[in-house]
């Protein structure tokens, strides 16, 4: 049986992630999503949410399955028994950082693979930053992100302009 592990942020999952999930889930026989659980990135979404978001996303794709996972890539991946790593391609501007990441891996361990997909067309331009950006001053995500998604990112801006709001309220009232 063939796994693959699909890894990134996706912080939040765009339709360009999507379109990777769903051709990827062809190639292998179980397809496990790995939301990565990173400290520094300070993310939008918290981990959960995001593992939450794909879950959504995906629970009519039977052979995937959403995991988050902290530390090396290769280790989660030896650990799921997985011997593929799978990556989308958008433009030339992922080519430097992808093959980094794919050299470094094949370095660590040469018994896993890194395969890519390229995006499609309309998605090349697409990352979760745009797509944050967007959202943020009330831009329409709808061509970028699944409606479920829009939902998630306008319920973050409700809740970040609370907070914004209490701050603010809290400053003015000293
Ligand atoms: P990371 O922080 O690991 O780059 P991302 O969530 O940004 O996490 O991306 C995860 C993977 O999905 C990467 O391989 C990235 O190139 C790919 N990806 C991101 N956006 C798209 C897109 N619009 N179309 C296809 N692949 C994409």
């Amino acid at each position: 049986m063939r796994i693959g592990v699909y890894p990134g942020s996706f912080d939040p999952a765009t339709y360009g992630h999507l379109d990777i999930i769903i051709r990827s889930a062809k190639l292998v026989d179980h397809l496990i999503v790995g939301v990565l659980n990173n400290v520094q990135k300070s993310p939008l979404f918290t981990t959960e949410e995001r593992v939450k978001i794909l879950q959504e996303l995906t629970y009519d794709l039977d052979n995937v399955e959403v995991q988050s996972f902290k530390g090396l890539l290769v280790d989660f991946v030896k650990m799921q028994n997985a011997s593929v790593i799978i990556r989308g391609f958008r433009a030339i501007s992922d080519y430097e950082y992808e093959i980094q990441l794919a050299q470094t891996n094949y370095s660590l361990d040469s018994n896993i693979e890194t395969m890519f997909l390229v995006t499609k067309n309309e998605y090349s331009f697409l990352s979760s930053s745009i797509v944050k950006e967007v959202a943020r001053y009330g831009g329409n995500t709808s061509k970028m992100v699944p409606p479920l998604v829009v939902r998630y990112l306008n319920e973050k801006n409700i809740e970040l302009n609370l907070e914004e709001n209490i701050k603010i309220n809290t400053l003015g009232g000293e």
